[in-house]
């Protein structure tokens, strides 16, 4: 019989033994699934299996492998498996993977996100018997703002800035963030200059349809009169330090903790998140219903939450949280 001890194992990573399938290694393995090409979700596996933007992204980032493409909803036979893959609204590419053997479902859904972004493929609802999800924002104080609140406020501060003649300096992760962040810019008819970490992931959303504004290539000895879209490790850098009349807003979901500015050493965080919120996890687990839920990268309490509201569900592992 199929269920949920014989179709997957936990060793520091997921695992689908009877097919040797890891997924979301960061230990090198014959074959892995990866579910989106941020680096805490990746490993130079000798197999890759991915979305073909995700296989793109990848290989910007480590030495060439083999990779194994798989568009959403196409499905993959391996022995008596069936894979497939879904969109899961994180960043452009990203994916859950569900593995069906006899009839008994497992839903992996990696870092995901429910409410549509103009810059990545929208989250679909997938049945399955077991589900295990990231839970990073599993506690009930992180209810986000809704998006376009989120978007207006980085428009109207930035416009506001350029005003009062200041030099607005916007961090964002390099991969996902920073492309939605020149989205929303561009698309508000703002003048803004990107930095290269950012800008060469830019072609591979123009290839998969998604059109940005006019932008530049940032320079550091020219700040003035645009917006200035940099990675996060900017923060560090000495030209940074030394900025007098800039005005830093750092994108993240962590923006609704207190003292995030202090925490990250910045002016303002605007929480731009590409994860889900408290209120969108439960509305996952409680529009596919699943038979058995594992969390990861969460806090216990939401297990325990999940457990009030009927669900049989536990943890999988307590992980660092995820970009
Ligand atoms: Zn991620």
């Amino acid at each position: 019989m199929t269920d949920s001890s014989t179709i997957f194992r936990f060793d520091r990573d997921l695992y689908i033994p009877e097919i040797d399938l890891w997924l979301d290694s960061r230990r090198v393995k014959p074959f892995g699934f990866v579910s989106h090409a941020h680096t805490d979700h990746l490993a130079r596996h000798k197999q890759i299996l991915c979305t073909p933007p995700t296989a793109e992204f990848i290989e910007k980032r480590i030495k060439p492998t083999d990779y194994q493409l798989l568009k959403f909803g196409q499905p993959l036979v391996l022995d008596d498996y069936t894979i497939s893959l879904h969109p899961a609204g994180h960043i452009l590419g990203s994916a859950q993977i569900k593995i069906q053997k006899n009839g008994f479902s497992l839903l992996y859904t990696g870092d995901f996100r429910l409410e549509p972004s103009k810059t990545v493929e929208t989250f679909e609802f997938v049945e399955t018997d077991v589900l295990i999800m990231e839970t990073t924002f599993g506690q009930a104080q992180y209810r986000m703002p809704s998006k376009q609140e989120v978007e207006d406020r980085l428009v109207e501060r930035c416009r506001h800035l350029l005003t009062q003649n200041k030099i607005p300096i916007v961090l964002a992760y390099s991969l996902g963030k920073g492309q939605e962040a020149l989205k929303i810019l561009t698309d508000a008819g703002l003048p803004v200059a990107v930095e290269e970490q950012i800008v060469r992931f830019v072609p591979t959303y123009q290839k998969y349809g998604v059109e940005f504004g006019p932008f530049e290539k940032f320079d550091r000895n020219n700040l003035r009169g645009k917006v200035n879209l940099l990675p996060v490790n900017y923060r560090f850098h000495r030209f940074y330090k030394r900025l007098s009349n800039g005005y830093t807003i750092y994108l993240s979901g962590w923006g609704m903790e207190p003292y995030a500015e202090r925490r990250f050493g910045v002016d303002e965080v605007i929480p731009l998140s590409d994860h889900a919120d408290y209120h969108q996890l439960f509305k996952l687990v409680e529009t596919i219903k699943p038979k058995e839920v594992y969390c990861t990268h969460g806090f216990p309490q939401f297990v325990n939450e999940l457990k009030a509201a009927g669900y049989r569900a536990k943890i999988l592992e307590n992980a660092e949280p995820a970009h």
